[in-house]
């Protein structure tokens, strides 16, 4: 079995990784980081929570390592991401990473004053991480230059894709030098993201960990079908007699999260929404509550919860079943994230029942269902409904991971500098 040393990282990172209790490197790890460090560009599958952050930052950063630059010299890795919670995530880790390292960091995103980050531009960083907007407003303003940059990442393409983001990346790519190194991550392949691969990418390495529509190990799926008005007595229910807390619940539309938290609320259980009519300081508090354990349930939309990093969280509910089966698995993954377990409850009514089909097709097998006294309401055609198979994920490609315990990631290093920071800490400098 490998190890992190045996993959090929200096020494300073294995002991960053071991300080961060990564005893074992995850399959994706295993797979990507020899390739990354020999130089080559590669196309992985692998979605939020297999170790994908570390399988690309680990190697570019030994690879900065090997070939040092004078400080305040070129931008030489640039990050994309679509998200500023996905940015920020990516930056703490590399603040985690880099902690024995010289290589700095800067994090780029909208929603937070511009000057500061070009001021911190102007003096010189090794890996910028940026979501696509921010980065082009600053292109616009000659505030950053990417001709130097050696290594191209593109996390969550198809994150990147459902945002509408697929022209920006194409404007970022052309102000690239053509002679560079390319990682895309992509939880899923649709037609887009695979043409666009096949431009960006030189003779990939495909790393594939979990095939887009494998779900987690680690997480029990259920789902009760019922009538769709009775879905909010049976949720509390379900939250009152469990005795769940954290728990996020989906709902297809941001009407549908406002009505459904107030009704909880009415209920006597702590809700909030967040959805894309938030502000951003509304959703940053909202997660900021949940986290802590003050908040009950947090209803999400599908854009809303992108980049929502929350370790072992216990619980996830689909309310509404997703159109796109596709976003089934992404709900589901907020669970059971780094090895621990977690618990996905659907409540199906019968009208959904084609969607809840399309999602068993996707997962290759027929999810298990549970019933409510006095709820349930199996529909007649339940019953025969027999899913094809697909392939699944191998059982042990992710139970080789140790849960990381929360809150660990926030542990800063001594050398984080915090520059014209608001209290949400963007924009952020590291070394
Ligand atoms: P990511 O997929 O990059 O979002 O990582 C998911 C979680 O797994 C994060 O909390 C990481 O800190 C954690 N993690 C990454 N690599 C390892 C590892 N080798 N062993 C245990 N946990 C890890």
């Amino acid at each position: 079995m490998s190890t992190f040393s045996t993959l090929g990282l200096p020494e300073a990172l294995v002991r960053a990784a071991h300080e961060c209790g990564y005893d074992t490197p995850t399959p994706i790890q295993a797979q990507a980081i020899p390739v990354v460090l020999a130089g080559g560009d590669v196309l992985a599958a692998a979605q939020t929570g297999t170790g994908k952050t570390a399988a690309f930052l680990m190697p570019i950063l030994a690879r900065l390592m090997a070939s040092p630059k004078p400080s305040g010299g070129p931008i030489r890795v640039l990050i994309l991401t679509p998200t500023r919670e996905l940015a920020a995530q990516i930056e703490a880790s590399f603040r985690d990473y880099a902690r024995y390292t010289k290589q700095t960091a800067l994090v780029i995103f909208g929603g937070v004053s511009i000057n500061p980050q070009i001021s911190q531009l102007r003096r010189g960083v090794d890996v910028l991480i940026a979501t696509p907007g921010r980065l082009l407003d600053l292109a616009g303003q000659r505030a950053v230059n990417l001709s130097n940059i050696e290594t191209f990442v593109l996390d969550e393409a198809d994150r990147m894709l459902d945002m509408g983001f697929i022209r920006d990346i194409r404007r970022v790519l052309a102000l690239l030098p053509a002679k560079r190194q390319n990682l895309l991550f992509s939880a899923t392949f649709p037609t887009e993201i695979t043409s666009l691969a096949d431009q960006l990418l030189n003779q990939p390495v495909r790393v594939e960990v979990a095939r887009s529509g494998a779900s987690p190990v680690l997480i029990s799926q259920r789902v009760c079908v019922l009538d769709k008005t009775r879905k909010r007595e049976a949720l509390v229910q379900l939250i009152k007699e469990g005795g769940w807390f954290q728990v996020l619940v989906f709902v297809r539309t941001k009407h549908g999260a406002n009505r459904l938290a107030e009704q909880l609320e009415k209920s006597a259980i702590s809700a909030l929404a967040i959805h894309g009519n938030k502000s951003q300081n509304a959703r940053t508090r909202a997660l900021a509550e949940f986290k802590d354990g003050k908040l009950q349930v947090l209803v999400a939309t599908d854009i809303a919860a992108r980049g929502i990093d929350i370790s072992e969280l216990p619980h996830v509910v689909n309310f509404e079943l997703p159109h796109v089966p596709e976003d089934y698995v992404h709900r589901i993954g907020r669970t059971g994230r780094a090895g621990s377990e977690g618990e996905a409850h659907a409540l199906v009514s019968p009208e959904e029942l084609s969607q809840l089909a399309a999602i068993e097709r996707l997962l290759g097998k027929r999810i298990e269902r549970f019933t409510m006294p006095g709820f349930d309401k199996p529909s007649p055609h339940e019953a025969d409904h027999v899913p094809e198979r697909r392939q699944m994920a191998p059982r042990e490609q992710q139970g080789q991971r140790r849960p990381r315990s929360p809150g660990s990631r926030t542990q800063a290093n001594g050398n984080t500098q915090r520059a014209g920071a608001s209290p949400r800490g963007a924009p952020t400098r590291s070394r």
